[in-house]
């Protein structure tokens, strides 16, 4: 029996110690995680390493993903972190335990919809600090609407506030800006004469405030998905080591179709390539290249995965090719080989969601 390929590896046992290693730094300061799982598109196995790893509330922006580990079994409450569509309140309320919210029109039909299905839906109320995605803008109203919840929506728990930052607007969970989320809390918390449960200071951007524990009194819930699935970006982008992490949890393996020595620049006008764009083309000369047989249908962009070896290079990519340069690798490519690469979060997010690609999961300690 041939392996098919492309395939991604998913390291089970390791991605169990990252979300251990995660859970144990944030309840050292009080806070505790909630697993998300949209960048490995709610794959079940993954959600469950999530939650032998200490998680004990899960979240994604997409119904169907939390629907998914729901039927594979995992019985953790789950949390729609994306502003619910209007289209899908009913489910929602049904497979939900909470959901973060910015618009009072869906609070209302929120609100009916839990009075209907005789449950209580919690909701955290999210606050735009300035990251321009989700959230109230303006801060009375965001109280307002969290007195209105509190006193006249008996179908919702206002279970507290929180924000973003760093998806859209690129801003920084700087210890400033956090503390104006904890401010909100205490505002509300002042109005309605009782503690919220949760005031959640973001995403994986805020473990930066962990590890440098200055992470504002008051916040004590993060929303942690690349942090525990890669953890890689902290590092990359900030300098932000957190040791004992695991980067080896995703590898990506593609078959080798085609071994040849090429010129390394097109030969004849050039036009467009396969998707329309003008390429830059580097003469380097005649040298040796391999195909491998995965392209962007299935990891979206190739400068998203990196080749593990040393001397492999990608050169770029059509729909179902992606062109390496072999010249300086030591070992002898021919088709049938198997190519291995890292991902980050860009190319996970498509390789869990394309169909050709197949998942697999291995267990080793290693
Ligand atoms: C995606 C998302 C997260 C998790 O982000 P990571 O950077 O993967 O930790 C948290 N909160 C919201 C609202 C999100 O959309």
């Amino acid at each position: 029996m041939h392996l098919r390929y492309p395939r991604l590896e998913i390291n089970l046992s390791a991605l169990t110690e990252n979300t251990r290693r995660i859970v144990e730094l944030c309840g050292e300061q009080g806070i505790s995680v909630i697993g998300i799982i949209k960048g490995a598109t709610g794959i079940p196995q993954v959600a469950e390493a999530f939650t032998d790893g200490g998680v004990n509330v899960l979240g994604s922006s997409r119904l169907e993903q939390l629907r998914g580990i729901r039927d594979f079994g995992v019985d953790k409450p789950l949390m729609l972190i994306r502003v619910p569509m209007m289209s899908e309140l009913e489910e929602v309320v049904e497979l939900c335990a909470g959901s973060l919210n910015s618009e009072v029109s869906v609070l209302e039909a929120l609100n009916d919809e839990a009075i209907k299905q005789g449950k209580v839906h919690r909701v955290v109320l999210m606050a735009d600090l300035g990251d321009l995605r989700e959230g109230f803008w303006d801060k009375e109203e965001l109280v307002n609407v969290a007195l209105k919840v509190e006193r006249e929506m008996r179908g919702l728990l206002l279970e507290g506030v929180g924000t973003n930052v760093g998806c859209y607007g690129s801003i920084l969970p700087t210890p400033d800006k956090l503390q104006e989320l904890v401010d909100i809390a205490s505002e509300i918390e002042g109005k309605i004469e009782r503690k919220l449960d949760v005031v959640s200071g973001g995403a994986t951007s805020s473990l930066m405030r962990v590890v440098d524990k200055n992470i504002p009194e008051g916040i004590n819930s993060l929303r942690i998905g690349e942090g525990i699935l890669l953890n890689r970006d902290l590092g990359l982008f900030y300098g932000y080591d957190i040791g004992g992490m695991r980067k080896d949890v995703f590898t990506l393996k593609a078959e080798v179709i085609e071994v040849k020595v090429k010129p390394s620049h097109p030969k004849g006008e050039i036009g467009v390539d396969a998707f329309g764009k003008r390429p830059k083309y580097v003469d380097r000369g005649m040298r040796k290249r391999a195909l491998v047989a995965i392209g962007k249908v299935d990891y979206g962009d190739p400068a998203e995965i990196f080749p593990k070896d040393m001397g492999i290079e990608v050169l770029g990519a059509s729909s179902d090719h992606t062109i390496l340069d072999i010249e300086d690798y030591p070992r002898n490519l021919k088709p049938g080989d198997i190519v291995e690469f890292d991902v980050n979060y860009a190319s996970i997010v498509h390789l869990t969601n394309c169909k050709n690609v197949r998942i697999a999961f291995i267990e080793s300690k290693n």
